[in-house]
């Protein structure tokens, strides 16, 4: 994890790669320019109040405030009611990476709210942990705009992810998580480059800038399915994310949706 310092030194550096990727652009940012910046520096100083001598809670206000500001994704500042910056504990040892905010979390500015949020509460909750224990935000902290009527979410373009990750990275790199977990393929390939099958990609180790980083499914999923036999895969992931934090597992929860149906 680099210091502050550090990070913000290399902001030049992560914006430069930007301006190339979008000055060769001429039919869309590609995955492979993603893939690209997502190995590139965190821009944390392109936050120009953030103050790296100043508490984390203080830096993370600076940040979600830099955030409220943004209006890079230009459609999605016209259509968001407001950002979702993300929540929970800043000094969490387990950080859980989403997709980008729905309905629910546009409307009352929280990350995971709607049914998909229940979820993951009580993942959680099954986990011995509360959502205060650890910290959750997303990619995008826009909701992605969709036409009038048109039902459900969509996901973000490559550009809007390209403009928003250097917040998730200042979040990150502030927080300092012990573990991280993506929940979808959406903030594997954000935070790795990584564009495999999520069933390719889960219940190995990743790593994001030397933390830890494992992959399961977006709580999103087990809504669509919910079979015993899903719900165990994400279940094992959560169990080796307990076991790599050093928290203890009861047999009882090492059973839990074992009978696959
Ligand atoms: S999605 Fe991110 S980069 Fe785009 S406008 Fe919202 S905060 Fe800014």
């Amino acid at each position: 994890m680099p210091s502050l310092q550090a990070t913000a030194a290399l902001l030049e550096q992560s914006l430069r790669t930007r301006r190339d990727l979008l000055g060769r652009r001429s039919t869309g940012v590609t995955r492979e320019s993603l893939a690209r910046l997502s190995r590139s520096p965190a821009p944390l100083s392109q936050i120009s109040n953030l103050k790296s001598e100043l508490p984390r809670e203080a830096q993370l206000d600076a940040l979600r405030e830099a955030v409220s500001a943004c209006r890079q994704c230009e459609n999605l500042a016209e259509t968001r009611t407001q950002t979702v910056f993300g929540s929970g504990n800043p000094q969490a040892d387990l950080m859980l990476v989403g997709e980008a905010p729905g309905a629910d979390e546009d409307r009352l500015g929280e990350p995971f709210v709607g049914r998909a949020g229940e979820l993951l509460t009580k993942i959680i909750h099954a986990m011995g942990l509360t959502r205060d224990d650890i910290y959750i935000a997303n990619v995008l902290k826009c909701r992605p705009d969709t036409a009038p009527g048109a039902p459900g979410n969509r996901p973000p373009t490559p550009l809007e992810m390209q403009h928003c990750l250097p917040y998730l990275r200042a979040q990150i790199a502030l927080i300092q998580p012990r573990i991280l977990v993506a929940l979808g393929k959406t903030a594997m390939l954000a935070l790795t480059g990584a564009d495999q099958s999520m069933g390719a990609m889960r219940g190995r180790w990743f790593t994001f800038e030397n933390i830890p980083l494992l992959a399961t499914y977006h709580p999103s999923y087990l809504l669509r399915n919910g079979s015993n036999a899903e719900k165990r895969k994400v279940w094992e992931d959560m169990l080796l994310v307990m076991e790599k934090l050093g928290l203890p597992v009861s047999e009882k929860q090492r059973g839990f949706f074992r009978s696959a149906s």
